[in-house]
C-alpha cells in the first residue's frame, strides 16, 4: 500500500522550497516533486540582485541549488518527477507523474509557477532555441553583434531589450500599440539606450526561416495602417508576459480569468481543504521571488495548523 504523506509540494521555484523548509522543520516529512523546470524561473536568469540577504548579488541557479540543499537539509525527499493527474475528490489526494510514480498525500501544496507566453506564429515554435527565445538573460550571449527585436512593452520587455545591448549591435522593441507598459523607471532606460530603438504600433506576425533552421528575418505589421514589411532580423526574444502553470487543476481549484489560483485572502488556503497554493500560480501581481518565498512559508504553516485541526492535536 502506498505510504500517505503529510504533504506533498508540486514544483521547485522560490515558493516550492520555502514550504519544503518549513513543512520539514515542522516534522511534516514532505516529499517535492519538481517538475519539469527544476529551480523554476529563477534557473533561467542571470543574477538575482533584490533577494535580502545577498547584498553582492547572488547567480538564479546557484540561489535556486541554495534553496534545495536547505530543503535537504532538514529532510525534505526532492524528486525530479513532473504531475501528470491529481485527484483532489477525495482525502487522501492522489497525485500520479509522467513516469508512473504515485503519491498519497493529506495535503498538498501547489507551487507550480508560470510560464513565458509566446505569440503563437506557426514558426516561433520551429525556430524556439534556433534564434526564438522567451529569455534573453539565457540565450543573450549568442547574439553578439546581430540585430534582435523584442516584442512586449511591459517591465519585462524593457528590462531584455536593455539587458541584450550588452550583446547585440542593435534592439528593436517592437509595441503593439503607441504606449509601453512598463514602469517610468524602465521606460527610461530603454528610451535613453542608443542601441534600442522603439517601434510603436507593430507586431510581429511572423518569423522566418524554418528551411535554413534559423532565424535571419521577421515580418512586421503596423497595427493602426495593417501594412506588412519583412525585415532582415537574427533573433527574436519575447516578454508578453506569463501564464500560471495551473492546468492540471483547472475546474477543480477556484480561478480567476487567466488561470490564477485564487486562494482565501490573506492565505495560502484555496477552495479545496487541504489544498494549499504558493508563487505565482496564485500571483500575477508581485511575481517576485521573495513574495513567493514568503507565500510558501505561508503554506506550509497552514498545512501544519490544518493537520493539527484535523488530527484534534
Ligand atoms: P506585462 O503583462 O506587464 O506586459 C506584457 C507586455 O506585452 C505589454 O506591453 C503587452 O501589451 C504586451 N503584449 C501582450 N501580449 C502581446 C502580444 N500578443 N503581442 C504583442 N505584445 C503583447 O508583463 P511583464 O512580463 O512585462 O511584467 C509582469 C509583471 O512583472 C509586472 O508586474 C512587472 O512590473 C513585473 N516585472 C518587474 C520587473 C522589475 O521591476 N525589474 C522586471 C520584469 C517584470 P499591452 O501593454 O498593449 O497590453
Amino acid at each position: 500500500m502506498t505510504e500517505v504523506l503529510k504533504t506533498l509540494i508540486l514544483g521547485s521555484g522560490p515558493a516550492g522550497y520555502t514550504a519544503a523548509i518549513y513543512a520539514a522543520r515542522a516534522n511534516l516529512a514532505p516529499t517535492l516533486l519538481t517538475g519539469r523546470q527544476p529551480g523554476g524561473q529563477l534557473t533561467i536568469t542571470s543574477e538575482v540582485e533584490n533577494y535580502p540577504g545577498f547584498p553582492e548579488g547572488v547567480m538564479g541557479p546557484e540561489m535556486m541549488e541554495r534553496f534545495k540543499a536547505q530543503a535537504e537539509r532538514f529532510g525534505t525527499v526532492v524528486l525530479d518527477e513532473f504531475a501528470a493527474t491529481v485527484d483532489m475528490s477525495k482525502r487522501p489526494f492522489t497525485v500520479t507523474t509522467e513516469n508512473g510514480m504515485t503519491f498519497k498525500s493529506e495535503t498538498l501544496i501547489i507551487s507550480t509557477g508560470a510560464s513565458a507566453l509566446y505569440l503563437g506564429l506557426p514558426n516561433e515554435k520551429l525556430l524556439q532555441g534556433r534564434g526564438v527565445s522567451a529569455c534573453a538573460t539565457c540565450d543573450g550571449f549568442f547574439f553578439k553583434n546581430k540585430v534582435v527585436y523584442v516584442v512586449g512593452g511591459g517591465d519585462s520587455a524593457c528590462e531584455e531589450a536593455n539587458f541584450l545591448t550588452k550583446y547585440a549591435s542593435k534592439v528593436y522593441l517592437c509595441v503593439r500599440r503607441d504606449a509601453l507598459r512598463a514602469s517610468k523607471i524602465m521606460q527610461d532606460r530603454a528610451l535613453k539606450n542608443p542601441k534600442i530603438e522603439v517601434l510603436w504600433n507593430t507586431a510581429v506576425t511572423d518569423v522566418f526561416d524554418v528551411k535554413a533552421n534559423k532565424v535571419n528575418g521577421l515580418e512586421l505589421q503596423d497595427t493602426k495602417s495593417g501594412v506588412k514589411r519583412k525585415v532582415p532580423a537574427d533573433g527574436l526574444f519575447l516578454a508578453i508576459g506569463h501564464q500560471p502553470n495551473t492546468e492540471l487543476f483547472r475546474g477543480v481549484l477556484k480561478m480567476d480569468d487567466k488561470g490564477y489560483i485564487q486562494t482565501v485572502p490573506g492565505k495560502a488556503a484555496t477552495n479545496v481543504p487541504g489544498v494549499f497554493a504558493a508563487g505565482d500560480c496564485q500571483d500575477s501581481y508581485y511575481r517576485q521571488a521573495i513574495t513567493a518565498a514568503g507565500s510558501g512559508c505561508m503554506a506550509a504553516i497552514e498545512v501544519e495548523r490544518f493537520l493539527e485541526d484535523q488530527h484534534g492535536k
